[in-house]
């Protein structure tokens, strides 16, 4: 059975809503890539960067992609959308997270898995909870984590 994998997807620059769903055809056409869910897209202010605000979503995919080759996966198609790292956190094309992937735990130099500040962002935890339902995260329920962090604006888009 193919590995259950959350991604996070966000765009702030350029014609962010576009640039997030041509990501997601780019995931779609992978050939060990199959997208299940796509939850609605999301709009939010910057944390930690700068520069206009983030269109967010979340997708959950099945895949026989192992967790190291998803990342690589997810690295091509940011490079695809012209994703320049000039210094940390600056604003970015396109950003794609690997979130969850089944159950696994891992920290490696270059892959944590839980995505290591997903239960902290608004901009994951409400569009995740529109598709995986009020799923349990090791801080805690994606509801009561979603509770915590309810002073980041984030508005769904139309
Ligand atoms: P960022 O600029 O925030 O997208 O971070 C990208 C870097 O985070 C890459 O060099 C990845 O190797 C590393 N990284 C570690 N864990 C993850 C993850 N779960 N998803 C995406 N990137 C990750």
């Amino acid at each position: 059975m193919p590995a259950l994998a959350y991604i996070g997807l966000g765009a702030n620059l350029g014609a962010a809503r576009e640039t997030v769903h041509a990501a997601l055809r780019d995931l779609a056409a992978e050939p060990h890539i199959e997208i299940e869910k796509v939850a609605r897209l999301y709009s939010s202010a910057p944390i930690d960067s700068s520069g206009p605000n983030y269109v967010n979503t979340v997708a959950s995919i099945r895949t026989s992609l192992n967790p190291q080759q998803l990342l690589a996966c997810l690295q091509k198609i940011e490079q695809w959308h012209g994703r320049e790292r000039p210094y940390i956190n600056a604003p970015r094309t396109l950003d794609l997270d690997l979130l969850l992937y089944d159950d696994m735990t891992l920290e490696s130099p270059t892959l944590t898995i839980p995505h290591p500040r997903m239960h902290l962002r608004a901009f994951v935890l409400q569009p995740l909870h529109d598709i995986a339902g009020n799923i349990r995260l090791a801080q805690g329920y994606v509801e009561t984590l979603l509770e915590l962090c309810q002073d980041q604006s984030l508005l769904p888009m139309a």
